[in-house]
């Protein structure tokens, strides 16, 4: 059994730290999901993870949302030796472009890499359901939500990561004196 955490945080997919979250709350860890997506050999065992889980399903295809979605969707279905097509962003929405046909009553498994709100994972189903198929679930590497999300389907993740945050006025970490990062701002 691979101890995916350790995995993760090897990578620096997880980081350990003080962060200031887009939210503007403080937490001690931080995903970077680029740092596990850009190592396919260990991308792939989470690909893998996600197809076993499903093999015994009756699914017609895989689909996720750019970006990532698009990679974890494609190796997924090569897994499963079915189709792979992904949901672009449109007027606020996920749609699929591109001549992605889903017919009636397809069955399609929703993959992303981390799930934080939902959002983009969710609005993807929600386009495979709009096109008349039908989601048989969705699955994530990492689910960060921290069960603060409740989702209209089922979800699979290889691995969920508990992340408490702290209001920054009552953060144990900026009462240690921990530097505060920061991540995805652009330092120039
Ligand atoms: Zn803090």
């Amino acid at each position: 059994m691979q101890d995916f955490g350790k995995l993760l945080e090897e990578l620096g997919a997880i980081k350990r730290g003080h962060f200031e979250l887009t939210s503007g709350l403080h937490s001690e860890f931080y995903v970077e999901k680029f740092r596990l997506l850009e190592k396919p050999e260990i991308s792939t065992i989470f690909c893998k993870n996600i197809a076993n889980r499903f093999a015994d399903k009756a699914i017609d295809t895989v689909a996720g949302p750019t970006t990532g979605g698009i990679i974890i969707a494609y190796d997924v279905a090569r897994y499963l030796g079915k189709r792979a097509i992904y949901a672009e962003k449109e007027n606020g929405k996920r749609v699929f472009r591109r001549g992605f046909d889903i017919k009636p009553g397809e069955r399609v498994l929703v993959v992303d890499d981390i799930l934080t709100t939902g959002g983009s994972i969710v609005a993807t189903a929600k386009a495979v359901e709009e096109k008349g198929g039908e989601v048989v679930s969705l699955a994530v590497f990492v689910n960060r939500s921290s069960g603060d999300v409740s989702l209209p389907y089922y979800l699979y993740s290889v691995y969920s990561l508990s992340i408490e945050k702290y209001e920054p006025g009552n953060c144990p970490l900026c009462k240690k004196g921990i530097p505060l990062e920061t991540p995805g701002s652009k330092h120039l």
